[in-house]
């Protein structure tokens, strides 16, 4: 089987909420998404996708997957797309770094070799464990007492894990994180997090004014070092997301004690394969994981869910239904909550038939 041709579509995703909010002042109201579609010899066609959380929450913005995307293209052109392994290492030869802009390409293929293995990703990956996936819910950063009255409505979906937005002023986020534990129940999960926005002194207050609640904290500063720090003087369970960006990131800081789980997104660590990967290994090692991507639609949701379904249910600490978040659906057979949980789909390859009439016409092909 060869790659004869590679189309890119770009889809405009608005939030049902209007507007997402995070550390520092950052918002993001519509994402820019990139779909492609990998076509090959053998009439299998694959589809990937990546959406960066805006151009500033990692290095990585929508253009520029589409630019890379375009460096890329020329050379995977003819080889085999079920050879996974070798496309992967033809895309770091060919570029070095920017990991997202491999993760659209990479997912694309794992369709393929599933379509054309007649398996569901989450298959080729070591087989579903347990019924369905349990999702958290991203709380944008508001007032606290807004955030505290978001729960209920987010519990009525089914919901029992929340990430909380903090990472703005201290006084303000003790008082967001007191209000929304205040209005959780026991058995619900609460999670801060900071996505690198406080400096040391700030992390430092608000994680010793917490310190009587159940709370988890996650990525309180910019840097690996600062966190680092932080953790070694904190009791609160403490997750990594921003800094672990490879295997060799998540080595260190599982060598150096840093981190009780880590949240491993998709497009972060450069696609399903070095994905899988790093799952396999924090497996291995005892790390349970927040397994989700940046940002997405039916696709990337559709990929979260045949990574985290593969993965042993203690070590699934959570995951996230992004295609729920926004108004637009890319693709049918995608995902759908029930009761806050997910299932991987069960056709083959991710599973899901893209909805033309919502990637309109390619902004690119390559052949
Ligand atoms: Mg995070």
């Amino acid at each position: 089987m060869k790659i004869t041709k590679i189309s890119v579509y770009q889809v405009d995703l608005p939030l049902k909420e209007g507007r997402y909010s995070w550390a520092d002042g950052k918002f993001v109201e519509c994402f820019d998404s990139t779909v492609v579609e990998i076509s090959t010899d053998a009439g299998v066609t694959g589809f990937g996708e990546v959406c960066p959380l805006g151009p500033f929450y990692l290095p990585a913005y929508g253009p520029g997957a589409r630019t890379g995307i375009a460096e890329l293209a020329p050379h995977i052109m003819g080889e085999d797309p079920t050879a996974v392994g070798r496309i992967e290492l033809i895309m770091d030869r060919a570029l070095l770094g920017h990991s997202y802009v491999k993760s659209a390409l990479d997912m694309a293929c794992w369709d393929i070799l599933g379509k054309q293995a007649g398996l569901p990703v989450s298959q080729l990956f070591g087989g579903c464990h347990g019924e369905a996936v349990d999702l958290y819910r991203a709380i944008s950063q508001e007032d606290p007492e807004t955030m505290a009255r978001k729960i209920l409505g987010y519990r009525d979906e089914g919901y029992r894990k929340f990430q909380l937005k903090v990472g703005g002023n201290p006084d303000a986020d003790i008082e967001r994180i007191r209000a929304t534990r205040k209005a959780l129940d026991g058995g619900e999960v609460l999670v801060a997090d900071a996505n690198t926005g406080w400096l040391m002194h700030e992390a430092a207050r608000v994680i010793d004014a917490v310190s009587d609640l159940d709370v988890y904290i996650e990525q309180p500063c910019k840097s690996y070092e600062e966190c680092l720090t932080l953790r070694r003087r904190t009791a609160r369970p403490f997750i990594l997301d921003e800094n672990i960006d490879s295997l060799q990131a998540f080595l260190r800081a599982f060598g150096d004690g840093a981190v009780d789980a880590i949240n491993l997104k998709i497009s972060k660590v450069g696609g399903l394969s070095k994905a899988r990967r790093l799952r396999d290994l924090a497996v291995s090692l005892g790390v349970a994981m927040t397994i989700e991507d940046s940002w997405g639609g039916d696709i990337v949701t559709a990929a979260i869910a045949h990574l985290a379904h593969s993965t042993p249910a203690r070590f699934r600490f959570s995951s996230t239904d992004f295609n729920s978040y926004v108004k637009v659906s890319t693709a049918e057979g995608a995902p759908q909550r029930v009761d806050g949980k997910m299932k991987a789909p069960q056709g083959p390859g991710l599973g899901i038939a893209p909805r033309r009439e919502s990637l309109g016409d390619p902004v690119a092909v390559y052949d």
